[in-house]
């Protein structure tokens, strides 16, 4: 007889979890679990802040997927699309150019959301996004630069752009990225005697009156509020992040912010492999019943952030997107799965939260239990770090979490960064009106090539300014100081908002080296560009 196969999308807290619980309730002759993950590692993400801090180590938060789920088969690989009508699922290339097909019999959907910043201008190409662990090591190695940079900075307006961090949401995941940044910058900034901690400016930028107005009732959002001001973070409210650039961050206020770090912690969308299934959905979300099946499919099940699962304990709710969610939904769709196969009674999803937890730093937290006990400083952060210890998936990881946390104690967490990728080829910048691409006598570093919008060319002469070129959409600048080797002679300054692509000096080398019709071309330009402005 062939074994069926149970195929889980996605190694979040819902995807495992439900892998863990099938390898209890089924037998592994007759039936297979496959788990489909981008990684091969479970990612701990309620740490994530703390991974960023360096309060927690990188590995701390990360579970071997193969070492949790010894009974399952995992796929390390993107899933690229679902075909509903075949029942198969299509994984994309690995080592090959040919794209991998496995069948299912049930399948399990917990593909979680993605950050997406469409519809907000600049975020997309110049705001840190915080979910993943490579969020947060991204944010870790871009502060511990700034902060490198500053130290040596003798420019006061770039030092100060370098030493301003702006956060983008006061949820959950904002307040504690900015607790953490703030003791971050703030204990680097120690071993620099050229930067003041004065100097160190950390701002939260929030939409709504209070923070984390959806998790913890006013008393705690209030206390976070006070502790966080103390220790120096500047909180804004009422106030929206609308565009970022690579000069800063523009408030919906029209406050402009000079920094190098804009960090948005703020929109989540869903995963465009869910949004591509024909199944159905709200707000981009697999609308399932209590026990987890999808409306009008008895093989599809969904689970997590992507679903949107009644909550039975109040009226017209639906679960909230939360890892003590995810994890006792897996428990009832686990059994609900073996049920449709054993004839047995599925059973419904029923859970009422135990509370909320949020760290603040310096070993302080906010916490509300049960809807009734509400705790703040170090007892709510050892609570906090004991319940999350708790949850750490597998024992090997609880006793290296324990051993590190132990060690840290004694030993004092080292700065270094980790620089992992090489710098991107081609970069997308946006930039606002009347900000400047480059100024003249800047250094040669890029070549630009207009997306979307208009630029003046500016040359400056005993302290006038006199426009020689206008340049838009589909031309480029940038390439006289690259072929010359010479600083620029020009300034770039935008008429409108502008898109462009940069393309570092190093590759732009390779390009015309090797691109004779393109180098003949830039010749060209430049050759009637001199000829114009002398
Ligand atoms: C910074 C942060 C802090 C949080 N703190 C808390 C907290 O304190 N308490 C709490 O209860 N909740 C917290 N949450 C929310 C919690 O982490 C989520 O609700 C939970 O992770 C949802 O689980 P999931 O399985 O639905 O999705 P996820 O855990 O996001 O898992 C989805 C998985 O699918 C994989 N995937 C997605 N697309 C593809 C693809 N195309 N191909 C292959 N693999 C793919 C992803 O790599 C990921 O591993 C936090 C979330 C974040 C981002």
């Amino acid at each position: 007889m062939e074994k069926k196969r149970i195929v889980i999308l996605g190694g979040g807290f819902g995807g495992v979890y439900t892998a863990m619980h099938l390898e209890k309730y089924l037998n592994k002759d007759k039936f297979e679990i496959a788990i489909i993950n981008r990684e091969n590692y479970f990612v701990y993400q309620p740490m994530l802040a703390e991974v960023m801090g360096g309060s927690v180590g990188i590995l701390d938060t990360v579970s071997s997927l193969r070492s949790l789920l010894p009974k399952s088969a995992l796929y390390m690989r993107e899933v690229e699309s679902v075909d509903l009508q075949k029942k198969t699922i299509t994984l994309a290339p690995q080592f090959c150019h040919k794209p991998l097909e496995i069948q299912y019999d049930h399948l399990v959907v917990g593909l979680g959301n993605v950050t997406d910043f469409r519809g907000a201008t600049g975020l997309h190409e110049h705001a840190l996004p915080f979910k993943t662990l490579a969020d947060a090591l991204r944010i870790r190695n871009h502060v511990i630069e700034t902060i490198d940079a500053a130290s040596t900075e003798t420019n006061p307006e770039l030092k100060k752009r370098l030493l301003t961090y702006v956060i983008g949401g006061g949820g959950f995941s904002g307040v504690e990225v900015a607790a953490e940044l703030n003791d971050l910058v703030k204990r680097l900034a120690k071993g620099f005697p050229t930067i003041q901690k004065e100097e160190i400016r950390v701002i939260l930028v929030h939409s709504k009156d209070r923070l984390m107005e959806r998790e913890l009732p006013e008393s705690l959002s209030r206390y976070a509020e006070k502790l966080l001001k103390k220790r120096g973070v500047d909180i804004r409210f009422g106030i929206r992040l609308s565009t970022a650039t690579p000069k800063g961050a523009l408030l919906s206020t029209n406050e402009k912010i000079v920094s190098q770090t804009v960090i948005s912690t703020v929109p989540s969308s869903p995963n465009p492999i869910v949004e591509a299934m024909d199944l159905p959905k709200e707000k981009g979300k697999l609308i399932t019943d209590a026990g987890m099946q999808v409306k009008d499919h008895t093989d599809i099940w969904a689970i997590g952030d992507c679903a949107l699962i009644p909550d039975l304990t109040k009226e017209k709710s639906f679960c909230p997107p939360t890892a003590q969610y995810a994890v006792r939904e897996a428990k009832i769709l686990a059994y609900n799965i073996q049920a449709s196969f054993t004839g047995q009674q599925k059973k419904e999803f029923r859970f009422k939260s135990l509370g909320a937890l949020g760290a603040l730093g310096h070993h302080s937290a906010v916490a509300e239990l049960f809807g009734r006990i509400k705790l703040s400083g170090i007892i709510a952060w050892v609570m906090w770090r004991f319940i999350y210890w708790m949850k750490l998936p597998g024992i090997t990881r609880k006793v290296k979490v324990a051993l590190s946390w132990f060690l840290d104690m004694l030993i004092p967490i080292e700065s270094v960064q980790l620089k992992l990728a090489p710098s991107q080829g081609i970069a997308s910048l946006h930039f606002e009106k009347g900000e400047e691409v480059f100024h003249q006598g800047d250094i040669g570093d890029y070549l630009y090539i207009i997306v979307k919008g208009h630029v003046q060319v500016l040359r400056e002469q005993e302290g006038e300014e006199e426009v020689i070129a206008e340049l838009g959409q589909g031309e480029f600048f940038g390439e006289m100081s690259l072929l010359n080797e010479k600083t620029r002679a020009a300034t770039v300054r935008c008429n409108d908002p502008v898109d462009v692509l940069a393309i570092r000096k190093s590759d732009f080398g390779i390009l015309i080296a090797n691109f004779s019709e393109m180098k003949k071309k830039i010749e060209e330009t430049e050759g009637e560009r001199k000829k114009k402005t002398g």
